[in-house]
């Protein structure tokens, strides 16, 4: 069980079979001590009404034993037998010897066993009345009788046992297990299911608090707050804590993106002043050729280090919202036009062929020239930073859907599947160890900002790469008057 809702359900469904068993125990031995009390108050009442008959009979007939000239046996006179007849169970009279006057119809078709087994208790009879128990045995099973001593219908009757079996009770305590057997099941499935609604619906509140959470905490909608609940419950207790907690992260979020563009802002003057010493250093009639290497390395890393610096500030400034984009009318073609001259030096540089695709018709944009012309380049010069000598690289558009979808594609070194995912990330390379110098330098922050002006401009970036065989990035951007909307003047 992953979930709570059926982790609650089961316990639930455990605590109810558990309350089920305890309440199914109690009415069942509360149940039992009533009828056993009812039958033993049965046999009482039926016992007194023997002896009280059969002494009444004997003061007025004065004997009520004969002896049987068949058998040679006592037995009672045949005028009080209906009467005995009449009281159902077993009824047992008894003389002083211990022999049998009397035995009911249902005490007669006991078999042999089980009507010794009731004998015995009729044959103990002493001056106190008693209650008990005897077990009969199979098929009849327990027998609750009430035996007692008659002392006022002559010297031959001694004692009277009244009984009945315990299987004969109207809701026998057994049959009452039995029907609650039956029914709890069903009383289980049904609780269950009703339980499994219920927590649901309780924990509803919490699934919308992990969406909302999910929604904020891309990093971007940190200024977002979860709608407060006015229950006044734990779960309003947590969406406090929770707002009160993306809170404090916007504000050290802030503060880090403020700290990178005020330590980029205030790294560029003096930045810019090495470089022009180095520049001016250079151009000294007097520098020897060996110095002149030093300071050509040393300008190489300060522009590179400059080139940081910018793209560090722009992603700051992004993230601080303060990167604003100047939107112009704009036709994709003149885009195309003013990258192709760059693209084609740097191309034969790389002896790889740039082949840009020029659209015929207009391609009306609302956009950032500069910031469009930037993504244009980053992937221009990745794809044929990423080419081997000889491969080819192309830049093509298409429209459909009021969007435009740029295609650049390589013939290059290609990107693993598992790298793929991660392509966007800042100062994420593949080849890490060759990022200062080598062939493909770079501090991997191009792609990141690509993605980030794409997203600005109202469109998105993916890319799909095969190893070995090159990489294709679809920029999709909206057509001018279909997406975003412009910047107030
Ligand atoms: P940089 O190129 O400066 O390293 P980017 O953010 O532009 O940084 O690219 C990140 C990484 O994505 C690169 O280091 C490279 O591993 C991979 N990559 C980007 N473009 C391509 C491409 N066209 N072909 C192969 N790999 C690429």
């Amino acid at each position: 069980m992953r979930t709570i809702r059926g982790r609650l359900a089961v316990w639930y469904a455990v605590a109810l079979a558990g309350t089920m068993f305890v309440f199914a125990a109690v009415i069942y031995l509360v149940q039992r001590r009533e009828e056993f009390a009812a039958l033993d108050e049965r046999a009482r009442l039926e016992s007194e009404l023997i002896a009280a008959t059969l002494s009444e009979a004997y003061r007025a007939r004065g004997r009520l034993v004969m002896t049987d000239r068949q058998t040679g046996r006592d037995v009672l006179q045949p005028d009080v037998l209906p009467f005995l007849e009449s009281i159902r169970g077993y009824v047992v009279v008894v003389g002083p010897e211990g022999d049998v006057l009397h035995l009911s119809s249902d005490a007669r078709a006991l078999p042999y066993g089980s009507l010794v087994r009731l004998l015995a208790p009729a044959f103990e009879i002493g001056s106190n009345p008693s209650f008990g128990m005897v077990d009969a045995g199979s098929p009849v099973g327990e027998i609750r009788y009430y035996a007692r001593s008659i002392t006022a219908a002559g010297p031959r009757i001694a004692g009277v046992l009244s009984g009945a079996s315990v299987s004969g009770l109207a809701i026998g305590p057994q049959r009452l297990l039995m029907a609650m057997l039956l029914v709890a099941p069903v009383i289980l499935a049904a609780s269950v299911l009703i339980g499994y609604q219920l927590v649901g619906r309780t924990l509803k509140p919490v699934d919308r608090i992990v969406d909302e959470v999910e929604a904020i905490s891309d990093g971007r909608s940190l200024h977002r707050r979860l709608a407060p609940l006015r229950t006044g419950d734990e779960l309003a207790r947590l969406t406090s804590t929770l707002n009160a907690m993306i809170g404090r992260l916007e504000r050290s979020f802030a503060t880090l993106h403020r700290f990178t563009a005020d330590a980029s802002h205030e790294l560029k003057t003096p930045l810019t002043v090495v470089r022009s010493g180095i520049e001016r250093a250079i151009t000294h009639p007097r520098v020897t050729p060996e110095v002149l290497e030093v300071l050509d390395e040393t300008l190489l890393e300060v522009n590179r280090m400059a080139e940081i610096l910018d793209s560090l500030l722009t992603l700051a400034r992004a993230d601080e919202g303060r990167a604003p984009l100047h939107l112009e009318d704009t036709d994709l073609r003149d885009l195309f036009a003013e990258i192709v001259e760059t693209a084609g030096i740097l191309g034969e540089q790389a002896s790889v062929a740039v082949e840009v695709e020029i659209p015929a018709e207009p391609v009306p944009l609302a956009v950032d020239r500069g910031r469009i012309r930037q993504l244009l380049m980053n992937l221009l010069t990745n794809a044929i930073k990423y080419t081997p000598a000889g491969g080819n690289v192309s830049i093509e558009s298409a429209c459909s859907d009021g969007n435009v979808r740029i295609t650049v594609s390589d013939s290059g070194i290609g990107i693993a599947p598992g790298d793929l995912p991660h392509i966007f990330d800042r100062f994420w390379r593949a080849d890490k160890a060759r990022s200062r110098s080598g062939r493909r330098p770079g501090v991997g922050l191009g792609l990141a900002i690509s993605r980030w002006i794409a997203e600005a401009h109202g469109g998105s970036i993916h890319a799909t790469s095969r190893l070995g065989r090159g990489t294709v990035f679809v920029v999709t951007l909206p057509i001018e008057g279909t997406a975003i909307e412009r910047e107030a003047p």
